[in-house]
C-alpha cells in the first residue's frame, strides 16, 4: 500500500503532469497541464472547458520551468517503476499552451529526458515568432485549422479580438515550412458553422499547403461550451472525401480509440474499428467480406444494431461506424 508521502507526492506530480494515458495519435502519453483553466486566445464554440473568461494573445511566463519539469520526472518515474511505457510527453493544457512563454525551454529540458514531446495548439499565435521557435522544438504539433473564412472562424472560435485570421494563418504556414518534426491538424467540425462543403474545401486547399503527415477530421465528443451539435455523419464523410484528394493521410478523430486496425479475428469488430477511423466504399467492404469469408448480412446486421451507417458521397456508397458515445476530445 502507497505510503502517506508517496500519495502526497503523487498528488503534487498530478497537478501538472498526469497519465500516462493511452492515446490513438500518440500512443501512451503522459499529458502536462501548463495553463490553468482557462487561459485561451479563443473561446471555441464546442470548448469543453467551457467559455473563455478573458482570452489573452501575449506569452507570459506561468509556472516556474523547474516546477513542470519535476513534476514531469516525477510522473515519468513512477511509470518506470510500474512498467508503464510512455511514449510521448504532450502538452495538452486547459487553455492555450503556447500562452507559456517559458514552453521551448521547458521542452529542451523533457527531451534531456529522453522522451519525445508533442504539443496541441490552435496555432493562433504561430504569427510571432517566438512562439514559432518555441514550438518547432517539439517532435509532434498539432496545429487546429477549423475554418479559413473570417466569418466563420469568429463564429466557432471566438477569437481574442486582436487577432487577425489572415495573419495565423501565414504563421501557421510559416511554422509548417520550418518545422521538422511530425506535423498534425486537426479540423473540428460543428454542425451548421464550419461543416458546409465549400468551407471544407477552402480549408483543404489551406492544408495542402501544410502537408501534414496526418489531418485529423474531429468533431466535439463532449459536453461543449454551447449547444453545438457536432456535423452529421453526411458532412464528416464528405469532409474525409474532400481532404483525401489532396492529402496524403487523413483520419477521424470522432471518439473511438479503441482497437484500431488491430485485426482481432472478429470480422464484425474489425469493421468497426476501421471505420472508427475513416469510411471505406463500398468495393473495400465487399473484398474485406470476401477476405473473411463472410457473407453482406454481416453489415446489414450492423447497420440494423445501428452501429454502422450508410453514406453516399458523389454516387458512390461508404460505410462509416455511427456516432455514439462519449470519447476523448484532445487525445
Ligand atoms: S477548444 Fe482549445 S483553443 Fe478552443 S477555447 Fe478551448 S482550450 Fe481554447
Amino acid at each position: 500500500m502507497a505510503t502517506k508521502e508517496q500519495i502526497r507526492q503523487s498528488l503534487v506530480a498530478s497537478s501538472i503532469a498526469y497519465g500516462p494515458v493511452p492515446s490513438r495519435r500518440l500512443g501512451r502519453s503522459l499529458g502536462i497541464n501548463n495553463i490553468p483553466p482557462k487561459i485561451c486566445s479563443y473561446s471555441c464554440t464546442y470548448c469543453q472547458l467551457g467559455r473563455t473568461p478573458r482570452k489573452e494573445v501575449v506569452p507570459r511566463s506561468i509556472n516556474k520551468t523547474a516546477k513542470i519539469t519535476q513534476q514531469v520526472r516525477t510522473k515519468l518515474k513512477q511509470a518506470t517503476d510500474n512498467g508503464e511505457l510512455v511514449d510521448y510527453a504532450t502538452f495538452v493544457p486547459d487553455g492555450e499552451p503556447t500562452l507559456d512563454a517559458n514552453l521551448g525551454r521547458e521542452i529542451e529540458v523533457l527531451k534531456t529526458l529522453g522522451v519525445r514531446v508533442a504539443v496541441i495548439t490552435n496555432g493562433s499565435l504561430l504569427w510571432r515568432q517566438d512562439v514559432r521557435q518555441n514550438l518547432r522544438k517539439a517532435d509532434w504539433v498539432s496545429l487546429k485549422v477549423d475554418a479559413v473564412s473570417e466569418q466563420i472562424w469568429h463564429m466557432v472560435n471566438r477569437p481574442q479580438k486582436s487577432l487577425k485570421l489572415q495573419t495565423i494563418l501565414q504563421g501557421i504556414l510559416e511554422f509548417a515550412q520550418m518545422f521538422g518534426g511530425e506535423l498534425a491538424t486537426e479540423t473540428m467540425l460543428v454542425r451548421g458553422i464550419n461543416d458546409d462543403l465549400g468551407e471544407i474545401k477552402n480549408i483543404a486547399k489551406f492544408l495542402a499547403l501544410l502537408k501534414p503527415t496526418k489531418a485529423y477530421v474531429a468533431i466535439p465528443t463532449r459536453p461543449p461550451a454551447e449547444r453545438v451539435m457536432p456535423a452529421s455523419e453526411q458532412s464528416i464523410n464528405a469532409a474525409y472525401q474532400v481532404f483525401i484528394e489532396t492529402l496524403s493521410s487523413v483520419e477521424y478523430l470522432i471518439g473511438y480509440e479503441g482497437n484500431t486496425f488491430a485485426c482481432t479475428g472478429n470480422f464484425q469488430e474489425d469493421l468497426l474499428s476501421i471505420t472508427a477511423v475513416h469510411p471505406m466504399r463500398e468495393e473495400a467492404v465487399a473484398e474485406f467480406l470476401r477476405n473473411a469469408g463472410a457473407s453482406w448480412e454481416i453489415v446489414q446486421d450492423l447497420i440494423k444494431k445501428r452501429f454502422l451507417t450508410e453514406l453516399e458521397y458523389q454516387g458512390k456508397k461508404f460505410y462509416m461506424r455511427k456516432l455514439h458515445g462519449l470519447g476523448c476530445q484532445h487525445f
